[in-house]
């Protein structure tokens, strides 16, 4: 393996007409890393998550997944080199069932052959918990279960690192504690994970490192339990 960061972003900006949504953002993750992104509400979380994921084309700067550029390509093409971005699941999958849905995005978005996919899914299906509900309509699944089936979904397609944003909203405290379980297990098979979420208990149970955003900046990064003493996030928080 070379000595490249797994995903790293440099200067990162995106406007919306006079709203600077981004403004010239780094980010380093290490491979098999963990790290948190928080910050207020409009701070450009999703923002930054879409530049990476290809949904979306930045003003300035670059991204590159294991050293290869990844800003301009296509999202299906980042996902190809190994970059999962959840809770994007497209309205047309959810009149397939949960398995259908796992083994599409393990045919498209991991580049497996069928029999492969349908082998992958099921390992998927069992470890997100969802074996049970495989011939389910996925567009009938209660909240915890969409969750899981968008992990068993960025799981299909073989990636490097998975973007969660905010996939643990909503979540009753004990299917968090479930989740939290799945996301340090799937953390420990080597996949990295970059993670937006409001709920601080996981950051601090998962995230070995955060970035603060507030208005488009990054004002802060390091340990989280040390960030969210800083002056500044606090501001960020209580402040405006
Ligand atoms: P966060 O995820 O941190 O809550 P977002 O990245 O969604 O923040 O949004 C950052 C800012 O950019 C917000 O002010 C939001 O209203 C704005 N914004 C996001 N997406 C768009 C868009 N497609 N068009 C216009 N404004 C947008
Ligand atoms: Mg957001």
């Amino acid at each position: 393996m070379s000595g490249e960061p797994l995903l790293e972003a440099r200067g990162l900006s995106k406007s919306f007409g006079a709203l600077r949504a981004l403004d010239g953002v780094n980010l380093r993750l290490e491979h098999g890393g963990a790290l948190g992104v928080i910050g207020p509400n409009g701070s450009g979380k999703s923002t930054m998550f879409r530049l990476l994921g290809g949904l979306m084309r930045p003003d300035a700067g670059q991204a590159f997944l294991e050293g290869r550029p990844i800003v301009g390509l296509a999202a299906w093409r980042v996902c190809r080199l190994g970059l999962a971005l959840t809770g994007q699941i497209p309205q047309p999958l959810s009149e397939l069932t949960v398995r259908e849905n796992v083994v599409a995005a393990a045919v498209f978005g991991g580049g497996l052959a069928m029999g492969a996919a349908r082998r992958a899914a099921e390992e998927h299906l069992a470890l997100t918990g969802l074996a049970a509900l495989a011939d389910a309509p996925s567009g009938r699944l209660t909240v915890v279960n969409r969750r899981r089936l968008e992990l068993a979904r960025a799981l299909a397609t073989r990636p490097k690192v998975i973007l969660l944003d905010e996939n643990l909203a909503g979540l009753t405290p004990v299917e968090t504690d479930q989740a939290l379980d799945l996301l340090r297990q799937i953390n420990a098979m080597g996949v990295g994970l970059l993670m937006v979420e409001h709920v601080m208990r996981a950051v601090l149970g998962i995230c070995r490192r955060v970035m603060v955003l507030d208005q488009g900046r990054l004002i802060a990064q390091g340990r989280p339990e040390e960030v969210v003493r800083e002056a500044a996030v606090i501001e960020a928080y209580l402040g405006s």
